[in-house]
């Protein structure tokens, strides 16, 4: 046989069969002798035999470079014959159904679609179509068609939508037609404008035609009806026809009846296909009506419940409980307004914002909830979703700075130094000649005390308000005599002397002080709660001091008002605040319990806290202005906090599609069943400051609560279940949001008992609790027995998107939204227990104080360290404001311009008072510039160290998270502070004026923050390259020379720090950033090292710490570490110092091993969490297209630039 010459690709043989047979096709397409029909039935089923018979042909078809799959379209194309049409549709069957998707792929690019649909047109024209090719026709469209993107839209064009259509009409017995249309279908309908005219079709009525209550037939044909089913329900319009047409109530009677008969569980994706629908159609507000009316919850509640215990159908109960979480009735937040309880009455009303809306606000407006709340935001959120995505992650890179002129230094100073020069008494050191001191002998005790500022007042601006200053320690800067280095300081009047003398005791439910006697106040008079005596002063010497009940005399007497109860070990520590009409109660209190009782032992700290004294504690806590006018002190706060030895690590959770997070879900199982047993819901309300006498229930059978003292906040608490309690917490203080901070008191309650406790109205759309960090608990049965700590406690601890709905006052606008709840689970192992929860560590003012009246103490004669009140705060507190340096060496000139000349290093921290963790860093670094190391000397002569440890402290004494009392976050607030309303901003920044106006603008600038959402800690800089970089804004060469100084201290700490990361760290300036500080001082002091430096709540996911939870130690430990950093920077700018000082290394690197004590190895324990696929896991809005998850932050109601802290959208993080 003569084989004919065909042209042929390499590797190919030339003689191969089937390409002859496709080039003797090809030539009858080229010399359109089709019009033969026999000969192109003949070649093509020849072909398909080969096909059908020899693997290898179907290789050298679709083999690269081969044109088989074009000749055999061009065939298709142009036949006329039915047979040769059906031989080829064989052929393509046969080749597409192996090979995956890349022969599909070629077919699909080769325009086989197109072609197929034109057949699929044409041969519904014929007056007998043929049912083969319809068959065969579909059967290939369900194959090509998920492959090809554009599919719905050609085959709309096409108008091969209704053929289908029609065709399914027609053949709804035909199980074997019927099937390959269906899966066509259900791929027409994944495009929406498909769905909707399917929809109009009558499509929707057709699918309810096949699908059906319980058969083992046909299931596949079942299963896909259902999943084109749910692809049209995603339509509004197709979802409500559903609902119109009673669909609904089907659906749910569909579903049990599956649920009742699968027993074997076989088709669990049938079951799973009518949840599908029922999801989607209550995406609309009609679709969650009617679900409610055919009481859905109790079926999809039942049904759930009896598949929990098998583990392979959790998905069938993840649908279910999205779908009742989103029909869950939405519910009123328990208050009368979600503004703040207290008030504060500002100087003036900020002309815009959200202060002055508030402000503004007619009264009687309900700004809970919004009047029509169950809106259909659901769905129209759900059709733009992807879209939202994008546009959410371009509004992240729309972040970043962009005009070059924001980058560039602001050359103009606004303010003339004229007026900045009431600000040189705060730099006194800069002037110092020290010819007061005697130097010749600085062994003999002689005081080398800095010459005391001229002023210790606050610079009062004329319109602020002028109230005298009160900060009590700024005033010992006589002339005294120091300690020698080395000796301990002793606090004189402390009694809290180390061991083995008694500590002196206290009551556990008042310590009466009088406001105005210094010193006398201590007198201390136990009344513990009858029948807890045994618990409570077991095991402890017992210790009575003078002095009974509530101090007599003028101003002596006042008690607050929790007095009026029963004496209880509740309440915490009393510290009254002045006298008044409460005198007469607190003397009938007197008569009435008289002063005796139980004794009660303060647990003796001193040794460990050496910066503790509860005595100071309280007397610190007299001077403290809050706006509720507090007069308990938390007992915390009172014995201290001594961080435990053993590690708390970060809690291990399971996560895993086959079983997502059990916890989580038994958690929204129980919030279901508030609904479903609404008869076992107490509601009873056990707290309340809303109510002006805040009731306390003392019936034995709820817990107490309490936050009336520094930093506390709780608004309300209601028990649900026997042991079950929803939190609501206040609004920043003239606000109307921002919650997360909590601190608060419980009492009453039971031993072992299962409590579960709901904060319920979270903002944030997620939260580290949800990557294993724990709430803080605080147990004085514990410290009473000598372990007086905070500890990591808490299980099943669950973040959420709850059923209490979110006014769009509080949400900017936006409507539809939801809070969070904050869930943990907690037994108590002491009875008549007080315990305190907290966010995290609790730091109040108070302390701050304290510990700065300690830290005075330890001064030396080597040390130069002053304490001015920079201002006051607009609550009436001092702003303490700390100068350290090292004193000079002698009175020399040479000694005294080294003195006067070192460079500065300016730090604040706690601008955000819900980030304690900033203070706990703040004291580390206190702590080490106050040491007596030969490093902490070195470093105090090194720099003049200039601390603002407090920038809000009105945020931090009201239990604010994150606002000042003029209800602003204050570090959005540098650009133009006011006097009035931002006085601690105003006058650090005035600080930083003035010296950049003496051309003294420090080397480094640093802010402490604390973050919620990220672990370990890293710093934002400030990089005009990087910025330029992330951007497409062009810059010539110049502009761009930058000093990658700004590098080195990160650098520095990454290698030092264990808890530092580099890795986290950014040097891009953001547009929402521009009115912080470390843009502020960057750009207009000129500091090139301008930092925020923000710490973890959690843990760390990396270095010695990864796995743990962060604590006080480590917290203090990083501040040391930042000095220790600083001075190596020092090093390293300065290569001469490097020198002389070469021996320090050795002891840094020392000083860098001993202090990381906690944790002797590194955890073994990997960190599981990948913190992004959780969060799809968890949180359903993200599948219930509730609401886009951006950063919580970046949807802040009232200002987008709101983003917690120094945290942004850009890194998504929040501080
Ligand atoms: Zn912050």
């Amino acid at each position: 046989m003569n084989k004919p010459k065909m042209t042929t690709e390499k590797g190919v043989p030339s003689n191969s069969r089937v390409l002859m047979l496709l080039g003797q096709l090809e030539r009858l397409n080229r010399e359109a002798m089709l019009a033969d029909a026999e000969i192109g039935r003949q070649i093509t089923a020849k072909i398909l035999h080969l096909i059908q018979t020899q693997e290898k042909t179907r290789k050298e078809i679709m083999s690269k470079g081969s044109s088989g799959m074009e000749v055999i379209l061009a065939t298709l194309e142009n036949t006329q014959d039915l047979q040769t049409i059906l031989n080829i549709l064989y052929i393509l069957n046969e080749l597409l159904t192996v090979g995956g998707g890349r022969r599909v792929g070629v077919f699909v690019s080769k325009g086989g679609t197109g072609i197929l649909l034109q057949l699929v047109l044409s041969g519904s024209k014929e007056s007998l179509p043929s049912e083969e090719l319809m068959l065969q026709l579909h059967s290939l469209l369900a194959k090509v068609g998920p492959k090809d993107r554009k599919f719905g839209v050609k085959a709309r064009l096409n108008g091969a939508l209704n053929v289908t259509v029609n065709l399914l009409k027609q053949n709804l017995q035909n199980h074997k037609l019927l099937l390959p249309c269906l899966q066509v279908l259900r791929v027409y309908s994944s495009n929406s404008v498909n769905a909707v005219s399917l929809g109009k079709n009558g499509v929707l009525e057709l699918m309810f035609k096949i699908i059906g209550p319980y058969s083992k037939k046909n299931t596949s044909l079942l299963k896909v009806s259902l999943d084109t089913l749910g692809a049209l329900l995603k339509s509004k319009t197709n979802a409500r026809r559903a609902v119109d047409r009673a669909h609904v109530p089907v659906l749910l009677y569909i579903y049990q009846d599956w649920h009742r008969n699968d027993t074997r569980h076989r088709h669990m994706l049938i079951r799973k296909g009518v949840l599908g629908c029922l999801k989607n159609i209550t995406n609309i507000k009609l679709g969650r009506k009617a679900f409610i009316d055919a009481d859905g919850m109790r079926i999809l509640y039942n049904t759930s419940t009896e598949c929990l215990p098998v583990r392979t159908l959790d998905p069938l109960i993840n649908t279910s409980s999205l779908i009742m979480r989103k029909c869950f009735p939405k519910n009123r937040l328990p208050l009368p307004t979600i503004k703040s309880v207290f008030h504060h009455q500002l100087p003036h009303v900020p002309a815009g914002g959200p202060v002055a809306q508030l402000y503004n606000q007619p009264l009687g407006v309900d700004d809970v909830v919004d009047e029509s709340d169950d809106n259909d935001d659901v769905e129209t959120e759900n059709d733009t979703e992807n879209e939202e995505e994008d546009k959410d992650h371009h509004a992240r890179n729309d972040d970043i700075e962009t005009d070059i002129n924001k980058l560039r230094p602001k050359e103009t100073n606004s303010r003339p130094f004229e007026e900045l020069k009431i600000y040189e008494r705060f730099f006194l050191e800069l002037s110092e000649d020290f010819q007061r001191f005697n130097f010749d002998n600085p062994k003999s005790g002689v005081t080398a005390t800095p010459a005391a500022p001229k002023s210790q007042r606050p610079i009062i601006v004329p319109t602020a308000q002028a109230l005298p200053p009160k900060y009590p320690t700024a005033a010992p800067l006589q002339e005294e005599c120091h300690l020698a280095k080395g000796e301990q300081p002793h606090p004189e009047a402390s009694p809290l002397a180390p061991a083995p003398t008694p500590a002196p005791v206290h009551t556990l439910d008042t310590i009466n002080i009088t406001k105005d006697h210094d010193g006398c106040c201590d007198h201390s008079q136990v009344r513990p709660q009858p029948g807890l005596e045994q618990e409570l002063v077991q095991g402890m010497e017992r210790v009575a001091l003078e002095g009974t009940g509530p101090q007599g005399g003028a101003g002596g007497g006042g008690v607050n008002r929790h007095y009026r109860q029963p004496p209880l070990l509740a309440g915490g520590v009393a510290a009254q605040q002045g006298g008044g009409a409460e005198e007469t109660l607190a003397e009938e209190w007197a008569e009435e319990e008289g002063g005796e009782g139980a004794v009660l032992e303060v647990p003796d700290t001193a040794l460990l806290l050496p910066l503790h004294d509860p005595d100071l504690y309280v007397e610190m806590v007299k001077s403290t202005r809050s706006v509720p006018q507090y007069s308990e002190v938390a007992y915390p706060d009172y014995f201290g906090h001594v961080a435990p030895t053993f590690r708390e690590h970060i809690l291990e959770r399971v996560y895993g599609v086959q079983s997502p997070l059990p916890p989580y879900r038994t958690k929204i199982f129980q919030d279901i069943e508030r609904l479903i047993h609404p008869n076992d819901i107490l509601d009873k309300v056990v707290y309340d400051l809303d109510i002006q006498s805040c009731p306390v229930i003392d019936d034995g059978e709820s817990l107490k609560f309490n936050s009336q003292f520094e930093s506390g906040n709780l608004r309300k608490a209601i028990q649900a279940r026997k042991f079950e309690y929803d939190l609501v917490l206040n609004s920043d203080i003239n606000s109307n949001h921002y919650h997360q901070w909590f601190y608060f008191e419980v009492s009453g309650m039971r031993v072992g008992a299962p409590y579960r406790f709901n904060i319920i109205n979270c903002e944030k759309s997620n939260s580290q609790f949800n990557y294993g960090m724990q709430v803080l608990m605080y147990s004085v049965q514990e410290a009473i027995s000598g372990r007086p700590r905070w500890v990591r406690t808490g299980t099943d601890i669950c973040y959420y998107k709850n059923h209490f709905s979110r006014s769009s006052i509080a949400a900017g606008g936006q409507k539809g939204k939801s809070y969070y709840t904050m869930t943990f689970s907690m037994t108590f192992n002491h009875k008549d227990d007080v315990c305190y929860f907290a966010y995290h560590y609790p730091y109040t003012y108070s302390t701050l104080k304290m510990h700065l009246q300690k830290l005075e103490a330890l001064r030396t004669p080597q040390i130069y360290m002053r304490q001015d009140i920079l201002c006051e705060t607009l609550g009436g507190n001092s702003c303490p404001l700390l100068t350290i340096t090292a004193m000079p060496e002698s009175t020399s000139n040479d000694q005294i311009c080294q003195f006067r000349n070192r460079p500065l290093v300016f730090l604040s921290s706690r601008v955000h008072p819900g980030e304690t963790n900033a203070s706990w860093v703040m004291k580390g670094t206190l702590e080490f510039l106050m040491g007596s190391s030969p490093l902490a000397h070195s470093l105090r002569e090194a720099y003049i160290f200039k601390i603002v440890p407090m920038l809000n402290p009105d945020g931090v004494v009201n239990g604010n998270h994150r606002c000042s009392l003029s209800g602003e976050d204050l570090n959005r607030q540098w650009q133009s502070p006011s006097p009035e309303l931002h006085p601690t901003i105003y006058h650090t920044k005035s600080l930083l004026q003035y010296l950049a106006a003496i051309q003294r603008a420090p080397l480094v600038f640093c802010d402490y923050h604390g973050h919620s959402r990220k672990k370990n800690v890293f710093m934002y800089g400030c990089s005009l390259k990087e910025t330029v970089w992330q951007t497409n804004i062009s810059a010539t060469s110049c502009e761009l020379h930058e000093d990658l100084g700004y590098r080195t201290l990160p650098k520095i700490l990454s290698q030092t720090a264990p808890a530092f990361s580099m890795a986290s760290c950014s040097f891009v300036v953001e547009r929402s950033k521009e009115a912080t500080a470390r843009v502020v001082v960057w750009r207009e002091i000129g500091v090139q090292r301008s930092y925020t430096m923000e710490s973890t709540l959690c843990g760390c996911d990396q270095g010695k710490y990864k796995g743990l939870q962060i604590g006080t130690r480590e917290l203090e430990e990083m501040g040391a570490q930042f000095c220790v950093a600083l001075l190596r920077l020092k090093r390293l700018t300065s290569p001469l110092e490097l020198r002389n000082h070469a021996h320090l290394l050795d002891v840094e690197s020392d000083l860098i091993e001993t202090r990381c004590k906690v944790s002797s190895s590194p955890s073994t324990y990997v960190l599981e969490d990948e913190e992004h696929s959780f969060m799809e896991e968890v949180d359903y809005s993200a599948e219930s297209g509730d609401e886009p998850d951006n950063d919580p932050d970046a949807a802040d109601p009232h200002d987008n630039r709101l983003s917690d802290s120094e945290s942004n959208n850009h890194r998504d993080s929040l501080t």
